[in-house]
């Protein structure tokens, strides 16, 4: 769990400031706020990528800035994180995929279950060379992607890694309504019995999530399960209902 946790970049004013949001194994956060908010900061020290400048980052009862590097490693290697500005590697299909677990390049079975999962396997079947297609416009006979694609292809790579903890951030900007629902719904099946964060300004699978952490300007605004937020009447409620309208 994260403990008043602070972020500041270098030459920056704080990204982060003074949250704490607490996740047991099995449970699904959901962060929202507006662009700018602090949620892919708030990510990065959820998944070990950036340590927080105040405040402590806290995994089965350990410090991370106690214990060991190869423990912070270890930790690391269960988290999964599909990311808004996910890579675009110019390397084939089925190593964009194995990527994610690279004792599974060779192994066709798990390459295209994660791609079945994931829906990248639709992509892939529309590609002059399958699993061996070189993507990205980079290299001759490469082939590029639209952005909806190339989110398939990041979402199988977190299929095939099979971590503990999966984090999703904003994984729709690229999609349109029905692929996005898509996504949700896969996503959804991904982190059945384990521990994820998604992170969205849209509320669409909200309802799914044992906690809200609504963000604004860095700072904790709203927290807590939709009812209690819905009853509590505020921003998000707010936000909530105009978006339904929307639907
Ligand atoms: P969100 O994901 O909610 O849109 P971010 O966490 O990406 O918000 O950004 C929060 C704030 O931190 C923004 O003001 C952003 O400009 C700043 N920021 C994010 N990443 C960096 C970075 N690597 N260096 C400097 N400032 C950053
Ligand atoms: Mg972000």
């Amino acid at each position: 769990y994260l403990h008043r946790v602070a972020k500041r970049y270098p030459a920056g004013h704080d990204a982060l400031s003074d949250v704490t949001l607490t996740l047991e194994q099995g449970e699904m956060a959901f962060l929202t706020g507006h662009s700018g908010a602090g949620k892919s900061t708030l990510m990065k020290l959820i998944a070990l990528i950036e340590r927080p400048t105040r405040g402590q980052v806290v995994i089965n009862n350990q410090n991370i800035s106690q214990v060991r590097r190869s423990q912070v490693a270890k930790f690391r290697r269960n988290v999964g994180v599909i990311f808004q500005d996910f890579f675009r590697y110019q390397l084939t299909v089925r190593e964009n995929i194995a990527v994610g677990r690279i004792a599974y390049l060779d192994d066709d079975t798990q390459i295209k279950e994660s791609a079945e999962k994931s829906l990248a396997a639709e992509v892939v079947a529309d590609l002059p060379g399958g699993y061996d297609q070189v993507l990205g416009k980079r290299f001759a006979g490469g082939q590029d992607l639209s952005g909806g694609q190339w989110q398939k292809i990041a979402l199988a790579r977190a299929y095939i890694r099979d971590a503990q903890l999966l984090i999703l951030d904003e994984p729709t900007s690229a999609l349109d309504a029905r692929a996005e629902y898509e996504v949700f719904q896969r996503f959804s099946e991904l982190i059945e019995g384990k521990t994820a964060v998604l992170i969205s300004h849209r509320f669409s699978t909200v309802r799914m999530a044992d906690v809200i952490l609504f963000l604004e300007f860095g700072r904790r605004l709203e927290m807590g399960a939709h009812e209690e937020l819905m009853e509590l009447n505020g921003r998000y409620a707010e936000l909530f209902r105009l978006q339904a309208r929307g639907y």
